[in-house]
């Protein structure tokens, strides 16, 4: 339902990877940097609303909770689906 695609994609190489966690793509992404010096980023692909957020939103704290406060779909309208559609 709210899945994440995290990919990391190198500027100066063409390294690129793509993750289900930010955990995971901020390890490949600090391992790629240390271990070339390369200057990567990581774009964050919500899949269930398609939308493509800026990796430094997401590193401001680096908790997903703080990551996804203000995006819809931690708190999708379901009482208000269900409550629209049963409704007779
Ligand atoms: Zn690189």
């Amino acid at each position: 339902m709210d899945r994440t695609r995290v990919t990391v994609t190198c500027a100066d190489c063409s390294f690129e990877s793509e993750h289900e966690r930010l955990r995971d793509a901020r390890v490949a992404l600090d391992d790629h940097e240390s271990e070339t010096g390369h200057d990567a980023r990581w774009e964050i692909e919500s899949l269930a609303a398609g939308v493509t957020r800026a990796g430094a939103d997401a590193g401001v704290c680096g908790r997903p909770e703080c990551t996804n406060a203000d995006s819809p779909l931690v708190d999708p309208p379901g009482a208000d689906a269900s409550e629209g559609d049963g409704g007779r």
